[in-house]
């Protein structure tokens, strides 16, 4: 018996997915199918990975996987039960501890994904009588949050402070104003000015929300993220991260006041209304922070390798790019879909996997290859980049 719903929805969905491909825009799964550091096999073929967020290497470091093995052993695998009724574990409980230790705050609260940590945390903290105010390019998962929450919602120009203090400024009502931001931006790779976001979020008494789910553990003299590298205290603002990038695990969180995560733990619905986080994933975590703390030259190393992908490109970049704090995510902006694919298919024909970010993922006409450095690559790894990138534009120029 076949439904004449289901087929005519078939047929729908198959016409949508055709435009979707007509514009240039279709995706699809890669799979891997074996790793080796920053190498992947694919389809047969040894490449170099150039979009993992595996920032610092952590996620297949063997200490990881004995202290998730052995919390396996004894836990099993699976917890159970969402983190109010029996899902919280002493391992729940130690990267709690660990984390709000890490950032200096008095607690801290992890979700099964940093997706989940926004859209729980502003869900919790955000009503129809409040306003939000969010950075142009922030992450998906911020939008989707701001307009879950059914806050009065504003957008504010990249990084503009000026035009953020002109919406802020304009007489509301709202209960709570709170202003969205990324740290690290997921596709610029520049940084949020903080402080002078928090100066004009201040003089109108409002909020500032981060996600620093790429700066998280990666920037800062102590891998407290942006905040500590833009010199800004932790306790000016509400703080997220994820474990699923710099970590190497998966999970995601929110430091804080004890009263903060007191609420959260009664209102954040993503959090209170599903399975807790995998009990090895919550040990595995707790053993990369400690190793962290010991390390502090994976972030050092990261920060060179880095640098010499920053000044080998430097030549090349179509769009003169100033940062004030270059990031270990490098956009390189082609501008249509198409040619951002042309130019990604070349580099794999080259051993380089660094696929094309296109929009809605980024604004029309400035899809990109994006370019996330890690620890484990290598300056050789680097330089064969910035010179397959090198030929790409060149014999774009001279045809
Ligand atoms: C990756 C990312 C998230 C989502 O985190 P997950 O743990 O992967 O769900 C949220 N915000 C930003 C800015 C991100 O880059």
């Amino acid at each position: 018996m076949v439904s004449p719903a289901r087929e005519r929805l078939l047929a729908d969905l198959s016409d949508e997915l055709q435009a979707i491909d007509d514009q240039g825009l279709l995706r699809r799964l890669t799979s891997l199918e074996a790793i080796d550091g920053p190498r992947v096999r694919i389809d047969g073929r040894d490449v170099v990975n150039w979009c993992s967020n595996d920032f610092l290497g952590l996620s297949l470091h063997p200490a990881l996987a004995q202290a998730a093995a052995r919390a396996a052993v004894e836990w099993g695998i699976g917890a159970r039960a969402s983190r109010l009724l029996a899902g919280t574990t002493a391992w729940h409980l130690r990267l709690e501890e660990s984390l709000a230790s890490w950032f200096g705050a008095e607690a801290a609260l992890v979700y099964p994904s940093g997706y989940l940590a926004n859209l729980g945390t502003l869900g919790a903290l955000l009503a129809s009588q409040d306003a939000v105010f969010i950075d142009r390019l922030a992450h998906a998962s911020l939008f989707d949050a701001a307009r879950a929450s059914r806050a009065t919602l504003r957008v504010f120009h990249h990084n503009d402070t000026a035009h953020l203090a002109a919406l802020l400024s304009r007489a509301s009502k709202a209960r709570r104003q709170v202003v969205v931001t990324e740290g690290v931006f997921s596709m610029e790779g520049d940084c949020a000015p903080l402080e002078e976001l928090l100066d004009v979020a201040q003089t109108h008494q409002a909020l500032v929300y981060v996600d620093d789910a790429h700066g998280a553990f990666v920037l800062g003299k102590t891998g407290r993220g942006t905040p500590e590298a833009a010199g800004v205290s932790h306790e000016r603002l509400i703080y997220m991260g994820t474990l699923g990038k710099a970590v190497g695990c998966q999970g995601g969180f929110v430091v804080g006041p004890r009263l903060l995560i007191d609420f959260l733990h009664n209102r954040a619905r993503t959090f209170i209304y599903t399975t807790a986080l995998a009990v090895p994933i919550a040990a595995a975590a707790v053993e990369a922070l400690r190793l962290l703390k010991g390390e502090p030259q994976r972030r050092e190393r990261l920060r060179q390798l880095t640098e010499r992908l920053h000044e080998r490109l430097a030549p090349l970049q179509p769009v003169s790019r100033v940062r004030a704090l270059p990031s270990h995510i490098v956009p390189f902006v082609v501008g249509e879909a198409r040619q951002a694919l042309e130019l990604a298919q070349a580099l794999w024909e080259r051993g380089i996997w660094a696929p094309a970010i296109r929009p809605p993922t980024v604004p029309e006409g400035t899809a990109r290859l994006r370019l996330n450095v890690t620890a484990l690559h290598t300056e050789a790894q680097i330089d064969a980049l910035a010179g397959a990138l090198r030929s790409q534009v060149h014999c774009k120029r001279c045809s």
